[in-house]
């Protein structure tokens, strides 16, 4: 009999091959600072968008491809994010789908 695992516990089981360089850039910082709702922030489920003093930090190494990142920023923000999956070999490894 097979085990249920939570959301978080499945995340959990990703692995990660990291590139030296960010698959997610901002155009513009200006932009950001002055994005009112900030959804980027918001849609990642896997945090990988938060806030520091005077500009958004992405945390590139954590992305999961999802891409509402992508059209909340296009949709909501101020279209500074421009998103392409990772190089290849690169990116997250899902292990339970
Ligand atoms: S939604 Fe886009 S413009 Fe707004 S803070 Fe995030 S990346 Fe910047």
């Amino acid at each position: 009999m097979s085990e249920t695992l939570t959301v978080a516990a499945r995340l959990g089981t990703n692995r990660f091959a990291s590139d030296k360089q960010s698959h997610l850039t901002i155009s513009d910082p200006n932009l950001c600072r002055t994005c009112t709702l900030q959804p980027c922030i918001a849609v990642c489920p896997a945090q990988v968008y938060h806030w520091d003093g005077d500009q958004i930090r992405i945390s590139y190494e954590n992305c999961l491809e999802v891409g509402a990142c992508r059209i909340a920023c296009h949709e909501l923000g101020r279209q500074a994010l421009a998103w392409r999956l990772p190089r290849g070999a690169h990116g997250v490894l899902y292990r339970q789908g």
